[in-house]
């Protein structure tokens, strides 16, 4: 099989199913217990909060061990939006943000807060002149995700960021989740930020947010006062500890990948690119491709590559399995046929030269089977 679908979900590293299993034999315990079992078992989880704040260079901030990104944004959204609400109603969104935080907003809507969309860059950034332009005192909350999990674009934090020095009322959220192990950024001074093991090759069911402040989030449901009284529930100890294996070896090996990627990224589309009707989106990482085959549908790409052992997808994975318009490419102001023909291929550090080749033969078999509707 040719896995092209890393932006979806990741192999875990060897070493962190190491972690993962040893952990699961060896400290079963509850972290919350109080015995030395227990005891020792929760200073396993010290150890990796302490570790991730460190490979963060936030050692000034606290962590929050969730289930991912996903549970991550929700606390972090829906707490502050609780405490904040008396200070202002006026949220600033990027119009490329994951359902996971859109959903949370789109929620909110209906119970009396204003949600306003940052406009995007035609490459796919977020348009930092638009969101000084929508500031204003009402604003409480600036959410904005790193990288773009449907065409890799890169985005502007560190200049956000200092575009609301002026606004400390401002809480600003950062979605990482498809940063890390990827790109660096400088997160200091962000409000908080989330991310997800199973994204950076860890185990799926971990994640953490990371808060300049723990009083910044409340809970979103109720228990025995785990993670700070912010996240109750008895915590995936094992996840955590291989959640921050994984972290440490993603980042030392970024740079190492970062030239095959480039590499490999340069073969896809030097191929692509010589081809009539296929539409290649601009990115900022070397790892996510999005390119379109004008005329025909993504799904159908998507399916003709799988019956090949090619894995590629449309847009995300959360939402390939609705028959939504793809929000990123829309509000860049991409055509709708070429987002209707548009699929997603994300490589990874286990991404091997001879997957390329499969990949490139395999979409130009696929260009040749469809080519009556292409345009
Ligand atoms: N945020 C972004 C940018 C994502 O790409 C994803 C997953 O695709 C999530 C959040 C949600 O992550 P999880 O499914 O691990 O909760």
């Amino acid at each position: 099989m040719h896995y092209f679908d890393n932006a979806a979900t990741t192999k875990p590293y060897a070493e962190a199913m190491h972690t993962f299993n040893k952990v699961n034999e060896e400290y079963y315990f509850n972290t919350a217990s109080i015995h030395k079992a227990g005891r020792d078992s929760a200073k396993l989880l010290e150890a990796s909060r302490k570790q991730i704040l460190q490979v963060f260079g936030l050692p000034h901030y606290q962590c929050v061990f969730t289930s991912g990104a996903t549970e991550s944004n929700n606390i972090a959204l829906q707490g502050m939006l609780r405490r904040k609400k008396r200070f202002g109603r006026t949220i600033l969104v990027s119009e490329l943000e994951h359902p996971s935080v859109i959903n949370i907003l789109d929620h909110h809507q209906k119970e009396g807060f204003k949600v306003k969309f940052i406009r995007t860059t035609e490459a796919g950034r977020v348009d930092v002149d638009h969101l000084k332009s929508l500031l204003d005192e009402d604003v409480i909350l600036v959410t904005v995700m790193a990288v773009n999990n449907i065409i890799g674009s890169v985005q502007p934090v560190e200049e956000i960021r200092e575009a609301l020095t002026d606004y400390p009322k401002v809480h600003f959220h950062v979605d990482a989740t498809q940063a890390v192990g990827k790109v660096r950024f400088n997160y200091d001074g962000v409000d908080s930020v989330s991310i997800s093991a199973h994204k950076f090759h860890g185990v799926k069911g971990a994640g953490a947010l990371m808060l300049k402040e723990i009083k910044a989030a409340e809970p979103i449901h109720y228990g025995g006062g785990h993670e700070f009284d912010i996240r109750s529930g008895t915590v995936n100890l094992p996840a955590v500890t291989a959640m921050a294996k994984a972290l440490r070896l993603s980042v030392e090996g970024m740079s190492n990948d970062k030239e095959r990627l480039k590499d490999f990224n340069r073969m896809i589309r030097e191929e692509m690119e010589a081809l009539r009707s296929i539409t290649i989106q601009p990115s900022g990482v070397p790892h996510i491709i999005n390119l379109s085959f004008t005329g025909a549908k993504g799904e159908v790409v998507v399916n003709a590559l799988s019956e090949k052992n090619v894995m590629v997808s449309t847009t995300s994975a959360c939402a390939s399995k609705r028959a939504t318009s793809n929000e990123t490419l829309t509000a860049m102001g991409v055509d709708k046929e070429v987002i209707d023909g548009s699929i997603r291929i994300s490589m990874s550090k286990d991404t091997t030269h001879r997957d390329v080749k499969m990949l490139i033969r395999s979409l130009k078999e696929v260009y040749e089977e469809i080519g009556d509707v292409l345009k």
